[in-house]
């Protein structure tokens, strides 16, 4: 694209930003960059990449856009959205302390509980709706608020531009996983997060056929060490991968659009339905954090949660449900259901469960993009079962 695309909107940047037409032969999309190395022109001078892990266009590109969309000023390719985490989490050391929302990506948990831990990286976990926990838990070393709003399964909401404060006034950075958003509908970084985490798994690659992550920095001194990293550590994006997301970049806008139209549509049929004792999504007029992500947030997103009272009736409706298959992740054009207590938070010990909330009858829907009405029609078809 010519000019400046800074100044152009969310869907232009979404489509161009970062990428060229190929000065070789013109062709419109950025193509699979496979190789491991490039020939030098002369010793001692190059165009500018070296050997693969270090740089490859199809991921520079990649990279570039993603930073665009968030409003970044750097983007660095994973190989997972763990692997992305994981290279933020390097920002802290032995001794510091970071404070994260407590019902973060079960991953997060895991990595810094079982991995960081035995390095001497301390964590918290708190309830990060109420930012009052969030002040009561920052410590001296505290280095890091770590915050996915919202959250999986329980939707819980947290104020980004008030976390940001808080950080900041503490000296720490603020760092957001925007995946269940995207930045289709929420840019941390224009809230005053420094860093925001992407699983582009999810919604930013969006057809389910692709593992990846992205880290967006607006601190030269994070997109330095975050590609330091990158390159000491490894875990890259491949070009292929890179390739997938940057497609799926183009359609984030209408993507997430249609995803939202139905999400808030099955919510509000389930709201409407007897059989269902509480619905989960941000868009319900009582949903505790409806305000806040209100304010902060263009859309409420794809992802609901609801309570069908026991794991009989959680099980009988995952069972019957023919449109929607039952699956772990979220994000893709098809609409996924799962079983949070028995599937994603299986690890999470059953007292903390219940602490979060997350009980045997909770049953969470990424509302994909098939024809709203035979979505609705298996949901009713599947809920007169239970
Ligand atoms: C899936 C997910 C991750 C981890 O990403 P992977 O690509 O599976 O490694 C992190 N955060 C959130 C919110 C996720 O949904």
């Amino acid at each position: 694209m010519k000019g400046d695309w800074k100044s152009r909107g969310f869907s232009t940047r979404a489509i161009h930003a970062g990428q060229h037409p190929d000065p070789t032969t013109g062709a419109v999309s950025m193509p699979i960059y496979a190789t491991s190395t490039y020939v030098h022109d002369e010793l001692g001078r190059h165009k500018g990449y070296e050997y693969a892990r270090v740089q490859n266009p199809t991921r520079a590109a990649l990279e570039a856009n993603v930073a665009s969309l968030e409003g970044g000023l750097t983007g660095h390719a994973f190989a997972s959205g763990m692997s992305a985490i994981a290279t933020l989490m390097t920002l802290l050391r032995t001794g510091e302390h970071a404070v994260f929302s407590r019902n973060v990506y079960g991953g997060t948990y895991r990595f810094m509980t079982q991995v960081l831990s035995r390095y001497g990286v301390e964590s918290s976990w708190v309830d990060s709706t109420d930012l009052a926990n969030v002040r009561a838990a920052l410590r001296p070393t505290t280095r890091l608020i770590y915050v996915e709003t919202p959250t999986n399964p329980m939707m819980e909401v947290t104020d980004i531009a008030g976390a940001a404060e808080l950080a900041h006034r503490h000296g720490a950075v603020l760092a957001v996983d925007n995946t269940f958003l995207s930045p289709y509908f929420q840019r941390p970084l224009e809230l005053g997060a420094e860093v925001v985490v992407h699983s582009t798994t999810k919604f930013l690659n969006g057809h389910s056929d692709s593992i990846g992550g992205v880290l967006v920095a607006t601190r030269p001194e994070h997109g330095e060490w975050f590609a330091f990293v990158q390159k000491s550590e490894g875990a890259i994006l491949s070009p292929f991968d890179s390739f997938l997301v940057l497609r799926g970049l183009k359609t984030l806008g209408v993507r997430m659009e249609r995803h939202e139209q139905s999400g808030r549509a099955l919510a509000d049929l389930l709201a409407r339905h007897p059989k269902v004792r509480r619905v989960l999504y941000p868009g319900l007029a009582d949903h505790p954090g409806h305000a806040v992500q209100k304010r902060q947030a263009s859309g409420f997103g794809a992802l609901i949660t609801f309570d069908l009272g026991s794991f009989e009736a959680a099980k009988r409706f995952l069972d019957r449900v023919e449109v929607m298959s039952l699956a772990e992740s979220l994000g893709g054009v098809e609409t996924l259901t799962s079983h949070p207590a028995s599937m994603t938070h299986a690890s999470v010990p059953p007292e903390t469960r219940a602490e979060l909330g997350i009980g045997d009858g909770l049953v969470r829907i990424s509302v994909g993009l098939e024809d709203f009405a035979d979505l609705a029609a298996d949901c009713e078809r599947a809920l007169a079962a239970v």
